[in-house]
């Protein structure tokens, strides 16, 4: 049995912090990892800036909700889910997520969580563990099932390198430089046929 592991932002659903940048105006919350590399420094001054802005979970969250999933994308997710079981493996937060989720059917998601006050406020944020992506693919192996892992950054090289197949989707070209090992796919179909060829050559061997 294989199972499949999907980044989401950028495979799925557009880049959640960004689009909430351009929806408020809040320019500040455009910065990334590419900018930060240090991802608890980005995340503090993330939520000063929601808090200088008085920007509470359920405003975040009707903002989220305007989004949709990428062009093609609940087709490429319901098409591979007939083929094998596919786990999202995302770096973002269940309260960010539940309305992407709610538009591609709810399907198996392994993230992070917020800390929210009573009042709406986001007081904290909490990391399943460091490099999630990565431990979640080492243990489905040991549970002997084979993994297929696709992402388009640089914080899915971890889990595709740990997978038995790996595949990048729409990454940037110093992403293509630095791990020339994965094919590269650039649209859902090219992604779906990579899926299978890698799937034929698991379950022929
Ligand atoms: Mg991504």
């Amino acid at each position: 049995m294989i199972i499949a592991c999907l980044d989401l932002e950028g495979v799925l659903v557009p880049e959640i912090w960004i689009n909430v940048a351009e929806r408020t105006g809040i320019d500040a919350l455009r910065r990334t990892t590419r900018d930060e590399p240090d991802y608890d420094v980005l995340m503090r001054q993330r939520l000063e800036i929601l808090d200088a802005h008085g920007l509470r979970i359920g405003e975040i969250q009707e903002v989220i909700a305007g989004l949709d999933p990428l062009d093609g994308a609940r087709e490429f997710l319901d098409g591979l889910r007939e083929r094998c079981q596919v786990v999202i493996l995302s770096d973002t937060f269940y309260q960010f997520a539940e309305p992407l989720m709610r538009k591609l059917a709810w399907p198996t998601l392994f993230c992070h969580d917020l800390e929210i006050d009573a009042g709406g406020r986001i007081t904290d944020y909490r990391l399943r563990m460091p490099d999630q992506k990565r431990h979640c693919v080492e243990r489905f192996r040991e549970l002997r099932f084979d993994t297929i892992a696709a992402g388009d950054s640089y914080n899915d090289t971890s889990m595709l390198a740990a997978a038995d197949a790996g595949i990048l989707f729409c990454p940037p070209s110093n992403v293509i430089a630095e791990f020339p090992q994965y094919p590269v796919t650039r649209s859902h179909p090219e992604l779906r046929a990579a899926f299978d060829a890698a799937a034929a050559r698991m379950e022929a061997a």
